[in-house]
C-alpha cells in the first residue's frame, strides 16, 4: 500500500519569482539564467545598478547588484533563496545567512533537508513589508512570505509568515533571525510541520503522510490508518473529493501545537488531531474556502492509539479536509453540523469494524445530569466545558437521520447545507427530509431522551 516518497521537483521559473517582480510585470524569461556573476558582495559590481541612472527602466536590471541598501537587494535575495531550493543548492541556501549565527544555520540547514524530503513543487519567498537596515551596524527587519506547494496535495501554495532579521556586513544583506511573525492580525500559520523538526515521509496512494523523524516508527502504522480511513470513509463523501491529503504526525506535543501557529493554549488538552485550513497566496476564484486554503491534518501520535482509534480520528480529519474546501466562502456552518458529521463518519468507520460507538453514554449522561435542553448545541462555547456533550448531541443528531433516512441520505443532507451561500436548516430540512426543521428537531430530542 505504500511507496517511499520520491521527491518529484518540477519547478517553472514563474515559481520562484517574487511578488515584488510579479507586481512590476516583469519579464518571466529574465530570469531564467540565475547567474552566478551576481556576486552581493562584490562592490564593483554594484557601482552601476540601474538606481543611480537617469531614465526609468522599464524592468529592473537583474544582473546588477542593487546597493545594500535598497528594496531590490532584499528582493534579490529572497529570489536567490527559492532558487536554491529549485536548484536542490545548501550552499546557495546558506549563503545569505550570517554565519555566525549557529542556530540560524542549523535551522535553515533543516528545512532545506526537509524540503528536499517532501514533493516540494514549487516554492517562493515573498516581501510583504520592509525596513531595510540603514547603513552597515543598524537592524532592518522584513515580513516575509514563503509560498510552499506541495504536488499533489496543495491546489495553490500554502504561506507562512516570517519576521527576518537582516544586517548589512562587507557592503551586503545577511539574514541574522527568523522567527515566526507575530505582528499584526494575521494568523502566522508558521511554524511549518518543515521548519518545526526533521521529517521522513511517505506516500500512500490518496495521502502524503509525513513525521517528526522520532516517530519514525509509527509512520507506517499512520499511513496504514489514513489509508484505511480513506477507503471506508469514502461512500460518505461526495464522488468529486480531492484524491490527495496531506497528514502529519509527530509525538511531540509542543511542536504538535505550534504548527501553523494555531496550537499553544487554543487546543484542548486532549485534542489529537485538527484539519488546519491553511491560507493560500495567489487566490484567484474566493468563492469557496477551498480557493483561498488548502487543509493539512495534524496529529499528535502520542495522544492517540494505533489501529481503529487512529483509524476514526482520521476519518474525522478527513472528513473535515473534504467538506471545508467546498464550503462556501462565508458560509457559517453551525458547529455541531461540522463536528456532528465528521464524527458521524467516524462512527461509522468503528461500526465498520463491528466497534461500537461511546456517544449514546455520553448523551445519556448529559441528559441525566440535566444539561439536555432538547436543542442542538450553540457555537458559543461549543469546545468548551461540555465540549464533550456537544460534540455527543451533535453526532446523535447524525445518527438519528442516519437511522431514520440512511446514511448515504445523511452525506447528501450535510454537503449540501455546507454548500449553502447562507445555510438555511429549515430550507436544507425540508429539501432533504420533507419535514420542518421543528418537527425534526423535537423527533430527535425525544430520541435522545428515550435512548
Ligand atoms: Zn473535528
Amino acid at each position: 500500500m505504500r511507496t517511499e516518497w520520491r521527491p518529484r521537483i518540477a519547478f517553472t521559473v514563474a515559481a520562484v519569482i517574487s511578488a515584488g517582480a510579479v507586481a512590476a510585470g516583469v519579464g518571466l524569461g529574465l530570469l531564467a539564467d540565475p547567474g552566478t556573476d551576481r556576486e552581493p558582495g562584490n562592490p564593483a559590481a554594484s557601482a552601476p545598478s540601474a538606481a543611480t541612472s537617469e531614465s526609468v527602466p522599464v524592468t529592473p536590471d537583474f544582473t546588477a547588484s542593487p546597493p545594500a541598501g535598497s528594496v531590490q537587494a532584499l528582493d534579490a535575495l529572497l529570489l536567490r533563496r527559492a532558487q536554491a531550493i529549485t536548484a536542490g543548492d545548501l550552499d546557495a541556501f546558506l549563503a545569505d545567512l550570517d554565519q555566525g549565527q549557529d542556530d540560524l544555520v542549523a535551522e535553515q540547514r533543516m528545512l532545506f533537508a526537509n524540503l528536499a524530503e517532501l514533493p516540494v513543487g514549487s516554492a517562493e519567498f515573498a516581501r510583504r513589508d520592509y525596513r531595510a537596515p540603514a547603513a552597515a551596524g543598524s537592524e532592518g527587519r522584513a515580513l516575509v512570505e514563503a509560498r510552499i506547494r506541495l504536488d499533489g496535495v496543495d491546489p495553490a501554495p500554502t504561506v507562512a509568515r516570517y519576521r527576518w532579521d537582516i544586517a548589512i556586513e562587507d557592503g551586503r544583506l545577511v539574514i541574522t533571525d527568523i522567527g515566526v511573525n507575530e505582528t499584526g492580525a494575521e494568523n502566522p500559520y508558521a511554524p511549518t510541520p518543515w521548519d518545526s523538526a526533521p521529517l521522513t515521509a511517505v506516500r500512500t496512494p490518496h495521502a502524503l503522510v509525513v513525521v517528526t523523524t522520532e516517530s519514525e516508527d509509527r509512520a507506517g502504522d499512520l499511513a496504514d490508518a489514513v489509508e484505511s480511513a480513506y477507503q471506508r470513509s469514502r461512500d460518505l463523501w461526495p464522488a468529486d473529493v480531492p484524491d490527495r491529503f496531506a497528514v502529519f504526525g509527530t509525538s511531540r506535543r509542543a511542536i504538535f501545537e505550534a504548527w501553523y501557529g494555531t496550537g499553544g493554549g487554543a487546543l484542548g488538552t486532549g485534542t489529537a488531531g485538527q484539519a488546519v485550513p491553511v491560507a493560500t497566496c495567489c487566490a484567484t476564484e474566493r468563492r469557496t474556502l477551498g480557493d483561498i486554503t488548502s487543509t493539512h491534518v495534524i496529529v499528535d501520535l502520542d495522544e492517540v492509539g494505533s489501529g481503529i482509534e487512529l483509524e476514526r480520528l482520521l476519518a474525522h480529519e478527513l472528513t473535515h479536509a473534504v467538506a471545508q474546501p467546498r464550503t462556501v466562502l462565508g458560509n457559517r456552518l453551525p458547529r455541531w453540523a461540522e463536528e456532528g458529521f465528521a464524527e458521524f463518519v467516524g462512527v461509522q468507520l468503528r461500526r465498520s469494524y463491528g466497534a461500537g460507538s461511546r456517544w449514546p453514554e455520553v448523551v445519556r449522561d448529559y441528559v441525566r445530569r440535566g444539561g439536555f435542553t432538547g436543542t442542538l448545541p450553540a457555537d458559543a462555547d461549543f469546545y468548551g466545558s461540555d465540549a464533550e456533550a456537544n460534540y455527543g448531541l451533535s453526532v446523535q443528531f447524525f445518527e438519528f437521520l442516519a437511522q431514520r433516512y440512511g446514511p448515504s441520505k445523511v452525506s447528501e443532507f450535510y454537503f449540501g447545507l455546507a454548500a449553502m451561500p447562507d445555510p438555511d436548516l429549515d430550507v436544507a430540512i425540508q429539501a432533504d427530509f420533507k419535514i420542518s426543521e421543528n418537527r425534526l428537531l423535537a423527533d430527535w430530542a425525544d430520541w435522545v431522551r428515550e435512548s
